[in-house]
């Protein structure tokens, strides 16, 4: 009984700090700065592919009408609302988001100041790192349930320079591979 009475005592404990913690952060804020259920798009896909990434950065919505996404030298990934917005369904957005994850997993975010450089078969170190970002994206979103196939609207909807139809090619010959398994 006595115990009961001291496991009630630390649950109402932690109701009371809980509810003053989280009420000020999210019951006041968040609907203010949701940018039309852009933050909660987000918040709602990221967690099945952090699980499957192993990483979980702060993931920064910005008010941009700009469609952009990066990871900044700190680790936190940033995407823009105008990015979210043209994301016809989850599985686009997902393909964002796990392009990052991607980025941080390979530690990109540490070395990008070196854009020019020259890899192997003479593709920029830059474009390099795109791709594989690509290629592992489409990994996480095929174990995180997404369809991976999704990836190659997002891609062809961004521009069609050279450098991105070099990274269209690889990663459709990379699907093939990747659901034929
Ligand atoms: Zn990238």
């Amino acid at each position: 009984m006595k115990k009961i009475k001291t496991y009630s005592a630390v649950f109402l404990m932690a109701v009371f700090f809980g509810a003053f913690f989280y009420l000020p952060v999210y019951g006041v804020d968040a609907p203010a700065v949701d940018y039309n259920g852009a933050r909660s798009r987000v918040a709602r896909i990221a967690p099945a592919l952090e699980e499957i990434a192993g990483r979980r950065p702060p993931i920064i919505v910005t008010p941009e009408p700009k469609k952009d996404a990066c990871v900044l030298p700190n680790g936190n990934i940033i995407i823009t609302t105008g990015l979210v917005e043209s994301c016809a369904t989850d599985d686009e957005l997902a393909f964002i988001i796990a392009h990052e994850l991607s980025h941080i997993a390979a530690r990109d975010f540490e070395n990008s100041g070196t854009p020019a450089l020259i890899g192997s078969r003479g593709i920029p170190d830059s474009e390099l790192r795109e791709m594989k970002a690509d290629l592992s994206a489409v990994h996480y979103m095929k174990n995180a349930g997404y369809d991976p196939r999704a990836s190659i609207r997002v891609l062809a909807g961004i521009a069609d320079e050279s450098a991105l139809k070099l990274r269209l090619y690889s990663l459709s010959n990379y699907l093939k591979t990747l659901l034929h398994n």
